[in-house]
């Protein structure tokens, strides 16, 4: 009788209905349903005991969307989501989009442990048992879907991530290439760094990229940062890392020399790290130095996919204040134009600009910093890229080694102190 309720949905009562039960830190089991609007609300619940068999299940959740929780707890809340995510339904296939199972979080149920929950078989009253099996899903779309997309799907969908599980919420910051998001990523509850950039190019170069990309899953340094996965939507891929409170050092101004160096030993590790991996930078500078309020300082934006820095060189061509000298005349990029920018990043915008109108290389005040510190910067900005220091070189010179005491609470006090400040300037929200 319910479905009668469901009026102009009611096109829909012959639709399967997949519902992916997520499980708190273990993925989501996705359940068939036959006659999804003939579903009662105490048939979820059973279900979810099958699953969850250590935790009392007396409600659940759907998200709307704005990523909001809205929890059911009858069947009058059920009749209202499923009327809620049939419309969503209608509006993906209006816009021939796949449809998306639905979303929902068992509530005030202990986590599952370590019970293996594979091949788990589900009898319920809404359909014929053989469609009512949950299948462990790691959120790829469950066999119901159609085959085609579900491959392409997992082709595009690298690692643990896709669109569905994130919410996007403050823009970090626009580049040259495309937007960066703070996320939250719901199964895991974690808050992430989305770079979106938007991208016309061909399934084939899609992939190409995809697989370049795998090499990050490989990337294990504190100074490097960390990596949870990319995927493509229509035009525009999504890479997915790691959040960091304190942002970019371009926004800092005026870094006092003892932060500096705890910040340049942290960025030589990590370009010597990724130079051991045979893999440049090639965007070494301020934007591209993450720190964060527990003191750590990582790399990002490096240039793992070959075809992926060459896609968004077509729609960007430029060069930019930190590139080598070599570079810019197009001549061979090598660590030595690592080094280069290395060295610029920490030369104040004043000292950028005489570099740019000089036929020699800048140099900062002697007096005003140390000697080591000058020295540094000197030999990471020589014109002669075999001239300037090699990895070995960078990590054992005397500005590096006497900053190389591993004190996460200098940066970490800085980063906070200078947060502080900028909250304090900014006002109340
Ligand atoms: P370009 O496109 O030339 O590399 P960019 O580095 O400034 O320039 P994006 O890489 O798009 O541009 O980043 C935009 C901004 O987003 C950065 O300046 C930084 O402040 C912020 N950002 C990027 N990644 C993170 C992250 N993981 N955590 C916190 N903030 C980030
Ligand atoms: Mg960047």
């Amino acid at each position: 009788m319910l479905w009668l309720a469901f009026g102009p949905f009611h096109a829909m009562e012959n639709q399967v209905l997949v519902i992916r039960i997520k499980i708190p830190n273990r993925g989501a089991v996705d359940w068939t349903v036959n006659s999804g609007p003939q579903l009662l609300f105490r048939d979820v619940l059973d279900v979810i005991g099958q699953v969850l068999p250590e935790a009392t299940t007396t409600a659940f959740e759907y998200e709307d969307e704005d990523g909001d929780r809205i929890t059911v707890r009858s069947d009058e809340e059920m009749k209202a989501m499923l009327s809620y995510y049939y419309s969503t339904v209608m509006e993906q296939q209006v816009n021939g989009q796949l449809i998306e199972p639905l979303q929902i979080f068992p509530r005030a149920c202990k986590p599952p442990g370590e019970r293996n929950i594979h091949g788990l078989k589900v009898n319920t009253r809404a359909g014929p048992s053989q469609h009512n099996s949950p299948a462990v899903s790691d959120a790829l779309p469950s066999n119901s879907l159609k085959k085609s997309s579900a491959e392409l799907k997992k082709i595009l969908a690298n690692g643990q991530m896709n669109e569905q599980d994130i919410r996007y919420r403050d823009t970090l910051g626009h580049g040259n290439g495309g937007t960066v998001y703070k996320a939250y990523h719901v199964p895991s509850g974690k808050i992430l760094a989305v770079k979106v950039i938007l991208l016309d190019i061909t399934l084939e170069l899609q992939k190409q990229i995809m697989s370049e990309l795998e090499i990050l899953y490989k990337c294990d340094s504190s100074y490097i940062i960390g990596f949870y996965g990319a995927f493509f939507v229509e035009n525009r891929i999504s890479i997915c890392t790691e959040f960091m409170d304190g942002g970019s050092l371009d926004v800092y101004r005026k870094i006092p020399e003892h932060v500096l160096g705890r910040i340049a030993i942290a960025v030589v590790k990590g370009l010597t790290y990724l130079w051991s991996l045979k893999i440049l930078h090639r965007d070494v500078k301020p934007s591209n130095m993450l720190v964060n309020t527990r003191g750590q300082v990582k790399l990002c934006d490096f240039g793992v996919s070959t075809q992926l820095v060459n896609s968004i060189a077509k729609t960007y061509v430029g060069t930019n204040a930190y590139m080598a000298p070599e570079r810019i005349s197009g001549e061979q990029y090598g660590i030595h134009s690592d080094v280069w920018s290395l060295g610029i990043s920490f030369m104040e915008p004043l000292q950028l600009l005489q570099c740019i109108v000089d036929e020699d290389s800048p140099v900062l005040p002697v007096g005003e910093f140390s000697e080591p510190f000058v020295h540094f910067i000197t030999q990471c900005m020589r014109k002669q890229p075999k001239e300037r220091p090699a990895p070995e070189e960078l990590m054992g010179h005397p500005f590096i080694v006497q900053f190389n005491d591993g004190n996460a609470t200098v940066v970490s006090m800085w980063v906070c102190r200078a947060l502080e400040e900028r909250r304090s300037q900014q006002g109340p929200p």
